[in-house]
């Protein structure tokens, strides 16, 4: 690893991404071209990378995860992203899900869900978008209504990441009557219960590994307990998740929560690099034109390359010097 790379990192940050990296090259690389190829979910490599600490990366150790401050968090997911990326995408929603619970969970939600998402037991998913609402999440029409004590759940959710490998989910549900304010919830919801089904897992042109199904909530029963925060109060804490602001009260033992944006930029970061690195791989043998120097097509590789582009520009890059 170079010195630039390390230059601003703690040597604690160093520590997690040297082993991130060893394991996902050796347990999540060698078997990445297959399982996308064929869409194979990676219960294997989950375990292995689970045992590790990686599934519970943000959630504190007295909860059973690692505690890990959110640099360090961004560090691992590039690391398991330039291996596998749809790895990546699992490992960051179900992350995720433990610091949301975290953030927004009472205390007794907490030691009940927290150990099982930080061991890896149960794959965590957000079941929030809908097949005619997306991105205007104020559109959605599942609804949650009260029944004998608990919260009876029906609608469809779409584009659930893991939602078919799921044990523990986040629903977002209508308890409000429409254009009300307040009108969303937060619940957590059991994949494993009648109610919960997994209707198809799409078809994607890329990240095969990650699964990403479409979900019908049917008379899903949600005990009253097992509502986040206060009813009518969802839709500010999913606003909260996905917004780049966010700063969650804190994922790991150390401060420092953030949202789904900073994760997807650090799993393409990591895409990028393994592009990079194996573009470079492929061509730096040939050469073209002129003797000894590389010519254009290392010169498009190197362009993906941030450190590489000043020394592009000013015509010095021969895909050697500055590319190593
Ligand atoms: C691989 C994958 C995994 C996913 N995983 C999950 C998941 O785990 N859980 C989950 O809940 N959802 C998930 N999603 C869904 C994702 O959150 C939505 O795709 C996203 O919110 C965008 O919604 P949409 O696709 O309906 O696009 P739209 O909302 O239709 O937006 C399409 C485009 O139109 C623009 N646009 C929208 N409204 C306006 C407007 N009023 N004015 C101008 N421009 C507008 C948007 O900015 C965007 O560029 C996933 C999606 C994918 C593709």
């Amino acid at each position: 690893m170079s010195s630039a790379e390390n230059a601003f990192l703690s040597e604690q940050e160093i520590l997690v991404r040297e082993s991130a990296r060893r394991l996902a090259q050796e347990v999540v690389a060698p078997t990445a071209a297959e399982r996308d190829r064929n869409s194979v979910w990676p219960r294997e490599e989950l375990k292995t990378v689970a045992e590790a600490g990686f599934m519970g990366m943000l959630t504190p150790q007295a909860y059973g995860g690692s505690g890990l401050s959110f640099v360090e968090y961004c560090l691992a997911l590039e690391e398991f992203a330039a291996a596998d990326g749809g790895f990546a995408t699992i490992m960051h929603v179900h992350n995720s899900t433990g610091l949301v619970l975290r953030g927004h969970g009472t205390e007794a939600q907490q030691q009940r869900y927290l150990p099982e998402i930080a061991s890896g037991r149960s794959i965590g998913a957000f079941l929030l978008s809908e097949p005619h609402a997306g991105s205007d999440t104020a559109a959605l029409r599942t609804t949650a209504r009260r029944e004998n004590g608990d919260y009876v759940l029906n609608g469809t959710k779409q584009w659930i990441s893991n939602g078919s490998e799921a044990g523990f989910a986040f629903a977002l549900a209508a308890t409000g009557e429409p254009g009300s304010r307040n009108r969303f919830s937060l619940f957590i919801v059991n994949p494993k219960a009648p109610g919960y089904k997994a209707l198809r897992v799409e078809n994607k042109l890329g990240q095969h590994t990650a699964h990403t199904a479409q979900i019908l909530l049917e008379n899903l029963r949600v005990p009253a307990e097992d509502l986040v925060g206060e009813e009518g109060r969802g839709y500010a804490k999913v606003l909260g998740l996905l917004s780049e602001g966010h700063r969650g009260g804190g994922g790991g033992d150390r401060p420092g929560g953030a949202g789904g944006r900073h994760q997807i930029r650090q799993g393409a970061r990591g895409l990028r690099q393994a592009y990079f690195n194996s573009a470079s791989r492929q061509l730096r043998p040939r050469r073209y034109g002129h003797a000894g120097r590389s010519g254009a097509a290392v010169h498009v590789a190197c362009s993906a390359h941030e450190r590489c582009r000043p020394a592009l520009h000013q015509g010095g890059c021969d895909g050697q010097a500055v590319c190593q």
